[in-house]
């Protein structure tokens, strides 16, 4: 190149706006095996609703947890919903559910019609306490819904022990704790059904989409024809119950099953991670990373941290603004049922207090550790800035 022309491919750059700042973004999935190449094969084949990626989803997730039995669905709401109606759950019926959750699992209660009865959490941990949950059994409990949050899994022993004691199913909403495991066993596996999502956010992800899974053989196909509109399988466009249609698309599973391929990595990246981000905030005073039971080995979902101050709460936005301006994206814990209109629920100490002080930094399997150590040091910079450091 000339000089001139140098000056010239150069010109432009002088009148060019500074580039954006890099951003972290809070989730980010991770697309790097043969998505492409089974989507687009899925596509040629002409199956794009039901075909063999549905087959393959359902037979993989299942052997990979240990469970006999997956139904892929829409997604991990249609999930809960199926689960419900598999179990016969409607109206007069009480359904226990966490007050601190991602929203789903109550909104699938009331969905079925049935009555939502929130309970406290544990104060470490944030997943549903077995002690309060004993408190709120009556005679018509009929299912428990422990939701594994971050990647954590609730006290599922003494929960079990309770659904065994008083005969009611536990439903696990393991959306967030896919292939976390809990005295060895995978959550969403110990429970009658166990709940998970594929959305773009999740572990494992399909862009929406969800799976059922449990060991009960007549139990999945009640769930498989809930699925399918209630048709029976033997007799075309003749409905026995009324259902839905609640089928993931073959294009879909596709997504699910290159992903699959690659869970041995993004389980270790996510190891990687969680161990990074833990080195880090054990120096930052004023916070506490979620506690996690020797019980339960995690596959992170989120690293969620609390804010310990008195002032947490009133300070929590300040806190997630300063790491915005440094573009780190960040997410508030979930509002607890109480502090939403319409479910109608009384305000229960422990949620009210882990909703209010919770905050979820970015966590993604190829989030490097030198953007984990910036985060960090932009966090333990906001800490110290609105007052929340010891
Ligand atoms: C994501 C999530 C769901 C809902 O899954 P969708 O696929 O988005 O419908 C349900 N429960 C929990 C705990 C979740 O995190």
């Amino acid at each position: 190149m000339t000089p001139t022309a140098l000056a010239e491919a150069a010109l432009p750059v002088c009148d060019a706006p500074p580039p954006p700042p890099r951003r972290i973004p809070w989730a980010k999935p991770t697309l790097v095996g043969r998505e492409r190449d089974y989507v687009l094969e899925a596509l040629e084949s002409s199956w794009i609703s039901g075909g063999p990626f549905v087959d393959r989803l359902e037979k993989e997730v299942p052997a990979r947890m240990g469970v006999g039995h997956g139904v892929a669905v829409a997604n991990g709401t249609a999930a809960l919903h199926l689960a419900l109606l598999g179990l016969g759950i409607g109206p007069g019926d009480e359904v226990i559910v966490p007050a601190f959750t991602f929203i789903a699992a109550a909104n699938m209660t009331l969905m079925v019609g049935a009555t939502l009865v929130a309970a406290d959490i544990d104060p470490e941990g944030w997943c549903l306490d077995p002690d309060d949950v004993a408190k709120r059994i009556t005679q018509r409990t009929k299912a428990i819904i422990p939701v594994h949050l971050y990647g954590n899994i609730a006290a599922m022993e003494p929960l079990l022990r309770l659904g065994e004691a008083h005969g009611i199913p536990i439903i696990e909403d393991a959306a967030e704790a896919a292939f976390s495991t809990y005295q060895g066993r995978a959550a969403g596996t110990m429970g009658r059904i166990g709940t998970f999502s594929f959305h773009a956010t999740k572990t494992i992800t399909t862009g929406e989409g969800g799976m059922v899974v449990t060991d009960d053989g007549a139990l999945a196909e009640r769930l498989r024809k809930i699925r399918d509109h209630g048709m029976r399988k033997d007799r075309r466009y003749w409905h026995d119950i009324v259902a839905h249609n609640f089928r993931m698309p073959n294009l879909v599973a596709a997504i699910g099953c290159a992903q699959l391929e690659k869970l041995d990595a993004i389980i270790a990246e996510r190891a990687r991670v969680q161990a990074a981000y833990r080195r880090h905030l054990a120096g930052i005073d004023g916070v506490r990373a979620q506690l996690f039971a020797p019980e339960v080995k995690p596959v992170l979902w989120a690293l969620a941290v609390q804010l310990l101050a008195p002032e947490a709460a009133e300070r929590r936005q300040a806190v997630m603004d300063t790491l915005e301006q440094e573009g780190i994206e960040t997410r508030p814990g979930f509002y607890d049922l109480a502090q939403l209109p319409p479910y109608g629920c009384p305000a229960l100490p422990v949620a009210a207090k882990v909703s209010r002080t919770v905050l979820s930094l970015p966590t993604y399997p190829d989030l490097s550790d030198a953007d984990i150590a910036f985060i960090c040091r932009v966090f333990a910079h906001a800490i110290r800035r609105h007052g929340l450091g010891h």
